[in-house]
C-alpha cells in the first residue's frame, strides 16, 4: 500500500492515463514514478516543513506533487506538457489550496513568475519565495536547470533531484576525474552534494534506458578565500566566465585555452604565478577553490 503518494504505482499511473487517453511522451522525458518507496526516500532528503515553498520542474501526473503538499507550505510546479493541467486539476485537488501550477517550459520560467503563482494562492504567514527545489526531472534539461535555479533564485536553498546517474557524477565530481568539468566547478560556486541514493529503471513507467540517482545539494556558497564571506553574486559570475574560458578547449593547457577565449596572456601570467597555479595544467585538474583564487587574481583585470 502506497504510504506517500497514492499514485505511486503502476496501476495507478495507467488507469489515470487511459481515463485521460494519454500516452507518455519520449520528447519530454516523461518517465513516471511508479514506486512508492522512492517518492518516501525524496522526502526523507527533502525535509519539508510548512515554511518551505516547493519549486518543483515537471509535475507529470502529480505522483511526487501529492505527497508534497501536505508537507509544505506550498507547491508551484511548472509543466511543459499541455495534456497535464487537467490530470493535476484532479489529482492534486485535495491540497489545492496550497498548490500553483505555471504552464511552461521550465527553461524560460523565472523567480517572479513562480513567486507571483505562489503569492495569488493567498497563503497567510508564507513567504512566496521558492526555498526547495524537488523534481523527478525531465532528464534533458536537467543540469541546466539545476544550475540555473541555483544562480538565478537565492532563495533556493536545497535542491533535491532526480537524474541521470551520470548528471549526478558529474554534479558531485572531484577535481582530475572523468566527470569533472566546468559544470562541476561552477555549480560548487553555490552549492555542495550532502546525499545520494540510486534508482533503477524498473522504478519508473516506463522504464527509462539509463540508470538514475537522486541528488541533494544544498547552497553553500563558495567563500573568499582572504576574508572567509561568502562570494559576492559579480564575483561568482565573474568566476563562472573564467570556468568557461578555461574549459572552453580541455585539451590544452589552461594558458592557452584562457588565451584562446578573451584573456591577455601577460595578465594570465602574472595571476597564475601570484596564485601559484602552473599555466601548464589542464584546467581539470583545477578544484573550484583554485578557480575562485584565479578569478580574484584576474579581477580587475582584462576581462572577455
Ligand atoms: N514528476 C513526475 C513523476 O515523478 O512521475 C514526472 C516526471 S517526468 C521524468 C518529467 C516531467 O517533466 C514530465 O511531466 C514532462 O512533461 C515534464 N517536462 C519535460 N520538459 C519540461 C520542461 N522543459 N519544462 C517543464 N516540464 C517539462
Amino acid at each position: 500500500m502506497p504510504v506517500h503518494s497514492w499514485l505511486a504505482s503502476p496501476r495507478e499511473t495507467r488507469g489515470i492515463l487511459d481515463r485521460y487517453g494519454l500516452a507518455t511522451k519520449h520528447r519530454l522525458g516523461q518517465n513516471f514514478l511508479v514506486n512508492d518507496a522512492v517518492i518516501g526516500k525524496i522526502l526523507d532528503l527533502a525535509e519539508l516543513a510548512d515554511t518551505d515553498v516547493v519549486f518543483e520542474i515537471g509535475p507529470g501526473i502529480g505522483t511526487l506533487t501529492v505527497a508534497m503538499l501536505p508537507l509544505a507550505g506550498a507547491v508551484v510546479s511548472v509543466e511543459a506538457d499541455r495534456d497535464l493541467p487537467p490530470v493535476l486539476a484532479e489529482t492534486c485537488s485535495r491540497d489545492s489550496e496550497r498548490f500553483a501550477l505555471v504552464e511552461g517550459d521550465a527553461l524560460r520560467v523565472g523567480a517572479a513568475q513562480l513567486t507571483d503563482a505562489v503569492g495569488s494562492l493567498g497563503i497567510e504567514g508564507l513567504d512566496p519565495q521558492p526555498t526547495k527545489l524537488v523534481s523527478n526531472l525531465p532528464y534533458q534539461v536537467a543540469a541546466t536547470v539545476v544550475l540555473k535555479t541555483f544562480e538565478q533564485m537565492p532563495s533556493v536553498r536545497r535542491a533535491v533531484v532526480m537524474v541521470q546517474a551520470e548528471v549526478a557524477d558529474r554534479m558531485a565530481a572531484s577535481p582530475g576525474s572523468k566527470a569533472y568539468g566546468g559544470y562541476t566547478a561552477k555549480l560548487a560556486l553555490y552549492a555542495r552534494p550532502t546525499g545520494r541514493f540510486e534508482v533503477g529503471p524498473g522504478n519508473f513507467m516506463p522504464p527509462p534506458h539509463v540508470d538514475s540517482a537522486v541528488i541533494r545539494l544544498d547552497r553553500m556558497p563558495m567563500p573568499d578565500p582572504s576574508t572567509g564571506e561568502p562570494l559576492s553574486c559579480e564575483c561568482i559570475s565573474w568566476c563562472g566566465r573564467v570556468i568557461d574560458a578555461a574549459f572552453a578547449q580541455r585539451r590544452k593547457t589552461i594558458r592557452n585555452s584562457m588565451g584562446s577565449n578573451g584573456f591577455d596572456k601577460a595578465v594570465l601570467d602574472e595571476a597564475f604565478a601570484a596564485v601559484g597555479i602552473s599555466p601548464t595544467a589542464r584546467a581539470e585538474a583545477l578544484s573550484p577553490e583554485d578557480f575562485v583564487r584565479l578569478s580574484l587574481a584576474l579581477e580587475g583585470s582584462q576581462h572577455v
